[in-house]
């Protein structure tokens, strides 16, 4: 063992291919150099896990490259001692992508690489999970001869053996079914040997193996058509620019425009990575895929066990399947010939791994993109000011899907000042008397509400009831943090403390101390306001169990529910035709969250929300109650109007010094 030192770029001559250079799993953030035994000389190659003499213990490890100098003298280096058992190599093109991932998000390379693999996978432990299997033992002859000899003494065995001899290679479950008969007399004829078991290997299945109806192409909407001209151009390799921004309103069907690309994908004989936001990744969405393209589709999410994913990422690697629908962690399935990677819903910040490795998948996804020569189409009805931002200067194609294929109308949006609403009515107040209207009237129609309360940064701000003003930094245009212990307040970006005020600045009212709101409260006051209605609340608090998010949803589907109350949870990509009505509480909430996108994420959410009103025949409404009626986030959003919106942000990104304007790094220290 030797450590890879930087005095000379190539060190001394050892011998052709005989240096591996290896990192080792321990996060040393290092690479060694090691003699590669001849005997190995075949299989050690990039990627590959070998086993190495490390200190005076045995350590497993990466192979980055294999090369012909070292800085240390051959009797220096320790010799790789084998490859790891069952682990399976990592593809060359993937490591130059943890290469890049480890420099450009600042993490140590065994972090990046153990990126590239599910843990079920790199552990080496996971097999392929084996069933029992029975055939006739002896030769078909000798069965006849025994149920001949036998039909009387043992007619339970002999039942079993001509079964066997109609079908051979069943389980044990239905070879039982079949012959009508118990345990006991199989392995009578197992042990005489007129029955053999053998055990083959099986994937696990994750999908509930109900059949699914088929799909094929629709045809194109001329917008459509135009992005999948541009898509096949990219596609065949006509174009300088291999990243596309599918900008689509909701409903615009840019799902159908995914399915067409991956079929030419297909068609050319690549292969496709589709990556959608993990609370997006229902069975509806993945259905879309598997109805179109059947057993060519692995799915990855969260949900599965070890064993399953284990199975599925071999299915990839074995490329048995063409095409991953997954959660962030997809996109690093091991295909070797990607020409397709789409990135669903771009802007959503669930992309954004929170520990080490800090990458962000549709970033991640335009280098793999490049470095494999794989065209990538970020879609969405909100696109992030960074990927507007490249479409508009040229680094991605933009193309538009302006109109909803079906024809709805876009929802009325109605904004209640609820400023005024407290002089009005002589108070705070969680639901306005428009709401309130609102949602008595779809009740007499028998039509449902989604109740939608933005909570984010709730706890951490402090806000006034009343007029609805909240303590922000003058320096940095963001709220103040509120410590309620230490009764003060502070901004998380430039590090001020202020006192936190006893009454409100603006109006005077003791209101100002508000700690906050939870869907709890929404939901006890709801059920007094409307109490025939059926009403449900969706959370984090209420969706613990593993089915809780399904089942809430088919009863809100089959019009169980009346109302339905919720967080973020239910703003995403639900399709509830009888909705009609969609009431935001504190819409302005998440302005206020100390974060530069905070205008952003207001504006994504609302447009979000407001796509779930009005997805049938009858025109929907969408009620925003906010104290901040004419913030721009709110404005554009009502207006439907994503341009504007981003002028005008990026305006600001500009003079405020922000991304896209130019690039910012979190430093933290614990
Ligand atoms: P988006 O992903 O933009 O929200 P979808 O792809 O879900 O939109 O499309 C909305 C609906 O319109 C789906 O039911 C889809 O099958 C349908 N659809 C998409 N494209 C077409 C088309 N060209 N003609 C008719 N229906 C279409
Ligand atoms: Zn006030
Ligand atoms: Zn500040």
């Amino acid at each position: 063992m030797a450590k890879y030192g930087k005095k000379s770029p190539r060190g001394r001559f050892i011998g052709k291919n005989e240096v591996a250079k290896v990192i080792v799993n321990l996060s040393l953030d290092k690479r060694f150099d090691y003699l590669i035994p001849s005997a190995l000389a075949r299989d050690i190659r990039p990627g590959a896990q070998v086993r190495v003499p490390f200190g005076h213990s045995e350590r497993t490890g990466y192979v980055l490259s294999v090369g012909d100098y070292s800085n240390y003298a051959r009797n220096e280096l320790k010799s790789i001692l084998g490859l790891r058992n069952n682990a399976p190599k990592v593809n060359e093109s993937l490591l130059k992508l943890a290469d890049w991932m480890a420099s450009y998000y600042c993490c140590s390379k065994e972090q990046a690489v153990r990126t590239l693999l599910p843990g079920a996978v790199r552990s080496g432990k996971q097999k392929k999970k084996k069933v029992a299997s029975f055939y006739l033992g002896k030769e078909a002859d000798e069965a006849q001869k025994f149920i001949f000899d036998n039909e009387r003494r043992s007619p339970a065995k002999c039942a079993l053996l001509k079964t066997l001899l109609n079908q051979h290679g069943l389980s044990k479950s239905h070879l039982l079914k079949l012959a009508g008969v118990g345990d006991g007399p199989l392995s009578g004829l197992v042990k005489a040997g007129l029955v053999e078991r053998q055990y083959i290997e099986v994937d696990r299945d994750p999908f509930s193996s109900s059949e699914l109806l088929r799909t094929t192409a629709i045809e194109p909407t001329p917008e459509q058509r135009e992005a999948l001209r541009t898509l096949s151009a990219m596609l065949s390799g006509k174009t300088e620019c291999h990243t596309m921004l599918l900008h689509g309103v909701t409903g615009s069907g840019k799902t159908e425009v995914y399915l067409q690309a991956i079929a030419e994908t297909l068609k050319s004989g690549k292969e496709a990575i589709v990556l959608v936001p993990e609370i997006s990744l229902t069975p509806q969405t993945t259905e879309r895929f598997r109805a179109r393209f059947g057993e060519m589709v692995s799915v990855l999410h969260s949900r599965l066990s070890d064993g399953e994913r284990y199975d599925e990422w071999m299915k990839i690697h074995e490329e048995r399947v063409h095409i991953v629908v997954g959660a962030r962690s997809a996109l690093f399935a091991p295909f070797r010939k990607l020409g397709l990677i789409v990135v669903d819903e771009e802007h959503e910040n669930t992309y954004k791994q929170e520990e080490a490795p800090r990458y962000n998948a549709r970033d991640v996804a335009v280098v793999r993109g490049t470095i494999e020569k794989a065209v990538v189409v970020l879609g969405t009805a909100t696109p992030s000011l960074e990927s507007y931002h490249n479409a508009a200067t040229g680094k991605y194609i933009l193309a538009e899907l302006t109109k909803r294929v079906d024809d709805y109308l876009m929802p009325e949006m109605r904004v209640v000042d609820m400023r005024d609403e407290a002089i009005e009515t002589g108070g705070p107040s969680i639901y306005s008397r428009e709401l309130i209207d609102a949602v008595h009237n779809r009740l007499r129609k028998g039509e449902q509400t989604i109740i939608f309360l933005n909570k984010r940064g709730f706890a951490s701000q402090m806000m006034c009831r009343q007029c609805g003003f909240v303590a922000t930094c003058s320096e940095c245009s963001i709220s103040y943090t509120y410590h309620k212990k230490r009764e003060c307040l502070t901004c998380h970006l430039c590090g001020a403390i202020v006192r936190a005020p006893g009454k409100c600045p603006d109006c005077d009212s003791a209101e100002i101390r508000y700690s906050g709101l939870g869907t709890e409260k929404v939901e006890t006051i709801a059920a007094k306001l409307f109490p025939s209605a059926n009403i449900a609340r969706m959370d984090s608090d209420t969706m613990t169990k593993k089915d809780s998010y399904e089942k809430t949803l088919g009863a809100f589907r089959s019009g169980k529910i009346d109302i339905l109350i919720g967080t973020q949870m239910i703003a995403k990509g639900l399709h509830f035709p009888n909705v009609t009505l969609v009431g935001v509480i504190y819409a302005d909430l998440s302005l206020r969250i100390p974060d530069f996108r905070s205008q952003e994420r207001t504006f994504q959410l609302l447009t979000q929300v407001a796509g779930r009103a009005g997805r049938g025949e009858v025109e929907g409404l969408v009620v925003i109650q906010t104290h901040a009626p004419f913030n721009p986030a709110i404005q554009y959003a009502v207006a439907n109007d994503y341009k504007g919106f981003y002028d005008e942000e990026m305006e600001l990104r500009e003079t405020l010094a922000y991304p896209p304007a130019c690039h910012m790094i979190a430093v933290k220290i614990k």
